[in-house]
């Protein structure tokens, strides 16, 4: 459905989980997170798929599972399956950290997962250890590894530039695209957790095209995309720019988001969220709840404005 602005939305971030088996030092606090969530705090999986159900009714056709690791997510699966089976959805997605991937990367695709985002910053065992709190980065390469075999491709290698700790590594990860991998540079966002972590570290992404001098333009046809796409000549993976801060894409914005609490979020720089879970609960209707949050989705960010969110990343989903 259109909003009210004349954007098309048909895409939904539907986060599983606000738990997660890293502590990404941009994302999450060192001792996890502060009030846990009680079970009926958060979507049962029924639940999620009725809603995820009226938002397809509604022109979402595009879902991409997160968190939170959506891969601790106890009946993923199922779920994936069920919400497959809809007959509108045109695109199954994920991201994620990649620590379970190389277990579950055959039952995600044999479930209908077209491909997944997995979130690298580093390629240095040690830093990799360092900026997650404990990661072993060699979980993640058998996760790519194996996704890659069994098809979840093209695989997106996300990739948070942080100052100080891996502009010096920008090469090396857009080397990644000789693989046939697509590699994405997101600027750091001022959000929950990071919010002074960012301030001092953030480094715009126009250091990738300074870096790398050799990156050719790509034609894209998604407008809603957040990402610039560029490659390296003869290379058949992409270099992806994501700039948030720095360049405003709020009047191609496609998206919506669906917390793991049950709220719908329609924009990720927005405090704003309505409580589908409660409207579930109190019997309401489920479908008019979700138009009416459609039709008042926000125009714009104002990060620009330093006006920042208090959640952290992990319990909005990326
Ligand atoms: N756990 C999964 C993962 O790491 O891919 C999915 C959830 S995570 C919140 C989704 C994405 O958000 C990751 O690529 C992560 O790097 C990114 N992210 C988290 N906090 C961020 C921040 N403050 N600024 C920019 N990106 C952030
Ligand atoms: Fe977990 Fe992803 Fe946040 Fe890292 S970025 S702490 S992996 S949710």
């Amino acid at each position: 459905m259109l909003d009210s602005f004349g954007r098309r939305i048909n895409y939904l971030r539907v986060s599983l989980t606000d738990r997660c088996n890293l502590r990404c030092k941009y994302c999450m606090p060192e001792k996890g997170i502060d009030n846990k969530l009680s079970h009926d705090d958060l979507l049962t999986l029924e639940e999620l798929y009725l809603l995820i159900e009226k938002f397809v009714d509604l022109g979402i056709d595009k879902i991409r599972f997160t968190g939170g690791e959506p891969l601790v997510r106890k009946g993923i699966i199922n779920l994936i399956k069920e919400v497959n089976g809809l007959e509108k959805v045109r695109e199954l997605t994920l991201t994620t950290n990649g620590l379970l991937l190389k277990d579950m990367a055959q039952s995600l695709k044999d479930a209908g997962i077209n491909r997944v985002n997995i979130s690298l910053d580093t390629l240095n065992p040690d830093k990799y250890h360092e900026i997650t709190r404990g990661g072993d980065i060699s979980l993640v390469l058998d996760g790519i590894e194996e996704a890659m075999k069994v098809g979840l491709t093209p695989i997106k290698i996300n990739t948070v530039l942080i100052g100080g700790f891996n502009e010096d590594e920008i090469s090396n990860l857009v080397d990644l695209t000789r693989k046939g991998i697509d590699v994405r540079f997101i600027e750091l966002m001022p959000i929950g957790e990071a919010m002074d972590f960012a301030e001092d570290k953030f480094v715009s992404n126009r250091k990738v095209l300074d870096v790398i001098r050799d990156l050719v333009p790509v034609e894209t046809e998604d407008i809603s995309s957040p990402a610039v796409y560029y490659r390296l000549p003869d290379v058949e993976g992409k270099v992806g720019i994501i700039n948030p801060i720095s360049c405003k894409f709020c009047n191609n914005c496609n998206r919506i988001r669906l917390t793991s609490t049950g709220k719908l979020k329609t924009c990720l720089h927005s405090n704003r969220e309505i409580d589908l879970k409660a409207a579930i609960r109190n019997n309401e209707n489920i479908g008019e709840v979700i138009k009416e949050g459609i039709l008042s989705k926000e125009e714009s960010h104002h990060l620009e404005d330093r006006e920042y969110i208090y959640r952290n990343m992990n319990q909005i989903g990326g």
